[in-house]
């Protein structure tokens, strides 16, 4: 009886399920990061792999780091680890180094209280320790707040996770509103997260996300690059890019700058289906899901490239010369970019050399179309000129001569540029002009 009126005062706060049960495949934990919970466990911590990892290996998919928690605090965390670091100012974390692999070890947190809020009651400071309840509701979504402890193979749940995870919903813990406000990031790691696991945002959630979009324009500009940018290369950036075109945050990612408006299918908020940027994200997703090498320039020169080469246009037709043009469009654009985006400096050069190559393939002859192919950016110029094609900047011959030219033997190279020069009308072959600088002739000519 007694304990029959105890269960009615004391409301279970949490779910604990058996790992096999729900198909977990321990395989696929990083030995690392169950190394370094078996030790905290020994010393008689409690010690849980949680957030992004547990929701991947419940959908069988390989995560991409492991974060663990624990309620020993970093310094009891230093003393167990002969390799590892205390790091970060806001919130003191430990990275732990096993062999090659860096595993992120934090302390239970509190989520925030009301004087760490600024006055538009975004998230200051979250820099108190707790417990594991506490640690839950700081957490962004229900399907990212499950503790999982290799050791016993047991699941905490605190929110339904596993019942959103089954239904494939994205559900905010909280109220959603608040959430969004308190870390507006929480609206493109949404979108990432969904995009990635092919889950639904319900249109509630859409609704709120699509009304919450300003506040991205007053988030630090590195946390916001930092996850658009795991959003381009996590293999599914064609549906996180139409997410963003959907809920209009494009024009408060990056504002001034009226991007992607001619991209848009008419009357809808998808990009055209096999226009420029459609075509460019679904090879970017086809390159990343098949592991091989992508360049992060070159997401950018795509995004940016419609606007630039407009901006190169008005300089042209204010009588610039075509180079000169293009460096100002470039610079114009990026400028205005940084102001809401971090960039790299090695990209922006990057997108600078992308875009300014852009008018080397319009020098057919001479020295110049060997420089090009051995130039390092060549492939990616070259991938850009291909989907030009789709703006009708581009004729296909000239792509179909640069893909033959760049793969040829030698011979074959110098007998297609004299194949060019009958077709400009000039004489002499380029073996006998070897040597000297070549004159070189416009694309228009093809
Ligand atoms: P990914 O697969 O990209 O690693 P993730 O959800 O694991 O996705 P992380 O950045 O690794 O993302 O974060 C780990 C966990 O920390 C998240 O699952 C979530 O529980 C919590 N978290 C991260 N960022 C936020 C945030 N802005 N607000 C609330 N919780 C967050
Ligand atoms: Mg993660």
């Amino acid at each position: 009886m007694l304990e029959r009126l105890f269960g009615l005062f004391s409301k279970k706060q949490f779910s604990s399920i058996e790992s096999s049960a729900l198909h977990l495949q321990k395989e696929s934990i990083s030995h690392p990061a169950l190394t370094i919970i078996r030790k905290l466990k020994r010393s008689g911590w409690d010690a849980f792999i949680v957030g992004g990892a547990v929701r991947d290996l419940l959908l069988n998919v390989k995560p991409k780091d492991f974060d663990i928690v624990t309620n020993a605090s970093p310094h009891e965390i230093k003393s167990l680890f002969r390799r590892s670091r205390i790091i970060g100012r806001r919130f003191r974390i430990v990275h732990v180094y096993i062999g090659n692999e860096t595993i992120e070890v934090s302390t239970f947190r509190k989520p925030n209280v009301s004087s760490s809020l600024d006055s538009y009651g975004r998230i200051l400071r979250d820099n108190v320790f707790g417990s594991i309840e506490d640690d839950v509701k700081r957490r962004d979504l229900t399907i990212n707040s499950l503790y999982y402890d290799p050791v016993s193979e047991r699941i905490l749940d605190y929110h339904d996770g596993i019942s959103d995870l089954q239904k494939r919903e994205i559900v905010v813990i909280g109220k959603t509103k608040v959430r969004l406000i308190e870390d507006p990031l929480r609206i493109v790691r949404i979108i990432r997260i969904a995009a990635k696991l092919d889950l639904i945002i319900p249109l509630k959630l859409k609704n709120v996300m699509r009304s919450s979009g300003i506040l991205l324009e007053n988030i630090p500009k590195a946390r916001l690059s930092d996850d658009l940018l795991k959003m381009f290369v996590s293999g599914k950036s064609l549906q996180g890019f139409n997410y963003i075109l959907e809920l209009g945050l494009d024009k408060h990612i990056f504002p001034n700058l009226d991007l992607f408006s001619s991209e848009k299918k008419k009357g809808h908020t998808n990009l055209k289906k096999d226009g420029f940027i459609y075509s460019a994200l679904k090879n970017l997703d086809f390159t990343v899901n098949n592991n091989r090498t992508i360049s992060i320039s070159f997401i950018f020169a795509v995004l940016f490239w419609e606007k630039i080469s407009r901006l190169k246009m008005s300089y042209v037709e204010q009588g610039f010369s075509d180079y000169v043009g293009m460096q100002r469009a470039i610079s114009e654009t990026i400028q205005v970019i940084n102001q809401h985006f971090y960039f790299q400096r090695k990209h922006i050069a990057g997108v600078r050399e992308l875009c300014l190559l852009q008018g080397r393939f319009n020098k057919f002859l001479g020295k110049s179309p060997f420089s090009l192919i051995r130039h390092a950016r060549f492939y990616s110029a070259f991938k850009l000129l291909e989907l030009r094609v789709k703006l009708n900047e581009v004729k296909i011959e000239t792509v179909v001569w640069w893909g033959k030219f760049h793969k040829c033997t030698d011979s074959e190279k110098v007998h297609m540029i004299n194949v060019m020069r009958g077709k400009t009308g000039q004489r002499r072959s380029y073996k006998k002009r070897r040597g000297k600088k070549l004159s070189t002739t416009k694309i228009e000519k093809l």
